[in-house]
């Protein structure tokens, strides 16, 4: 028999990271300087700034309407203080061209895998509510039986709502499921406070994890792992 039914799968530092271009932001923005100049030097704090911001704020922004509304107000608030003078449609397509998902380099490998050998695998995430369209552009929704974000929810890890959703979704009892990610709050202890066993992605090392079944330096530990 296998230890599990169903694996859960984080997604920013597990499966991808998210990254900023912020040479391409200046390259393709310089043309709206309003004082003369652009540079990398100045773009820098205020998108990353931003992105910081988008993250910790999204839960408020259920839909996807909601959410567009309020990426234009943070792409438009950015260009304020960089002294652009850009058409709102110009700064919101280059926010989101500039705006790197980058897989790590055995994710899809190993996710395929997985669900070549039967493992249903469900995305549980906090991430505003455009996650499924990211997932769709990396070419991963095949993978996936069921994608899960906190802006949809209303609850992000650690707080066992969106772990109690997730089960839901997968329609497997807690004690079946493993979830997969890099952080020790989110992940590990939010999972294991939900009665699920979590397993730590650490993949620069030294992260303590008491709570973790395992702690592994990348995916590909998983297929043994999930097959018991
Ligand atoms: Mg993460």
């Amino acid at each position: 028999m296998r230890r599990y039914d169903a694996v859960f799968l984080d997604v920013d530092g597990t499966l991808l990271w998210v990254d900023l271009d912020i040479d391409g932001y200046v390259r393709d923005l310089k043309p709206y300087a309003t004082n003369g100049s652009l540079t990398v030097e100045q773009a820098e704090g205020p998108i990353w700034e931003s992105l910081r911001r988008h993250i910790s704020e999204n839960i408020n922004y259920p839909s996807e309407e909601e959410l567009a509304a309020f990426r234009r107000e943070n792409a438009r608030e950015v260009a304020d203080s960089l002294g652009l003078d850009a058409p709102a449609e110009v700064l919101d397509e280059v926010m989101d061209r500039r705006i790197l998902h980058n897989p790590y380099p055995e994710a899809e490998a190993v996710m395929k895998k997985l669900k070549g050998i039967g493992f249903p695998l469900y995305v549980v995430s906090n991430w505003d509510v455009a996650l499924t369209t990211v997932l769709e552009d990396l070419g991963w929704t095949r993978y996936m039986s069921g994608i899960v974000a906190s802006a949809q929810v209303g609850s992000e890890k650690p707080d066992g709502t969106i772990f109690e959703e997730a089960l839901k979704v997968a329609g497997v009892p807690h004690d079946r499921v493993i979830h997969v990610g890099n952080d020790p709050i989110s992940d590990i202890q939010g999972a294991a406070a939900a009665g699920i066993d979590a397993v730590l992605i650490d993949r620069k090392g030294g992260i303590e994890a008491p709570d973790a079944v395992e702690i592994l330096p990348d995916l590909r530990g998983l297929l043994p792992l999930v097959r018991g």
